[in-house]
């Protein structure tokens, strides 16, 4: 099966959502690099086997250990909003499947991924070195501390909801850089947040629009 239709309907999907939110995000259209990006990533082979046939439905889906893969929309949305150029270096906190990183390895230098489930941090690293993405390394650690070695980073994407902006984060944005990341408390009502940085160093933050995501959890 080779899933070009429902690749397709994601690809409507997206944009209907795009359409429906484009007064709270400002977006009318998203890059057509991203909708590329979207396209070429074969998003069924990071779900679980028995999901393959549901990868392109426009929601999130179960991937295991209480996770979630995102919706397209907000993969593509979320992509979007960080402006990445091929000589941005990026950091993704909570690999999960790897989909997102896949996505985000088509448009940026090199991206860097944390996810502090071991299982799911190995599986989706031999995932993406398999399907030949190479310019993705993902680690096992706690995403509040972010990644200090490789920081600074021009864009950084959080795909787990955390109670505030994390402070380690923020200091390894670079000036001119961009972060996305979805703030709130579980099961309760969640911003996505766009963080920005300018060249002096100030930051302004935005909220955009109304998003659930499994919890950023804190390891103490
Ligand atoms: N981006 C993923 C989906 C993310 S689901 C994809 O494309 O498939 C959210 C992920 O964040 C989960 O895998 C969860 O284990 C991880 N996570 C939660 N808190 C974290 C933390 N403090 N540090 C790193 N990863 C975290």
């Amino acid at each position: 099966m080779t899933f070009e239709r429902e690749r397709e309907q994601m690809i409507a999907d997206i944009e209907s959502g795009v359409a429906f939110t484009r007064t709270m995000t400002g977006r009318n259209h998203l890059d057509p690099r991203v909708m590329k990006a979207m396209r070429l990533v074969p998003r069924e082979d990071f779900v679980p086997t028995n999901m393959r046939g549901s990868a392109f439905r426009d929601g999130a889906l179960p991937v295991g250990h209480g996770q979630t893969i995102s919706q397209p929309y907000i993969v593509a949305l979320m992509t979007d909003l960080l402006e990445l150029t091929d000589t941005s270096i990026v950091l993704e906190i909570g690999t999960g499947t790897g989909y997102q990183a896949a996505i985000l390895s088509q448009l940026a230098r090199q991206v860097y991924s944390i996810e502090r489930i071991a299982e799911l941090a190995r599986t989706a690293q031999r995932r993406l070195s398999d399907m030949g993405y190479q310019n993705v390394e993902t680690r096992c650690s706690d995403g509040y501390l972010g990644w200090p070695e490789k920081a600074p980073f021009d864009g950084i994407i959080v795909t787990a909801a955390a109670p505030e902006v994390p402070p380690a984060l923020l200091a390894q944005l670079k000036p001119g850089g961009r972060m996305v990341i979805p703030i709130g408390l579980p099961y309760s009502r969640q911003e996505l947040v766009l963080v920005t940085r300018d060249l002096q160093g100030e930051t302004d933050t935005r909220d955009l629009l109304g998003v659930a995501f499994v919890p950023m959890v804190e390891d103490t």
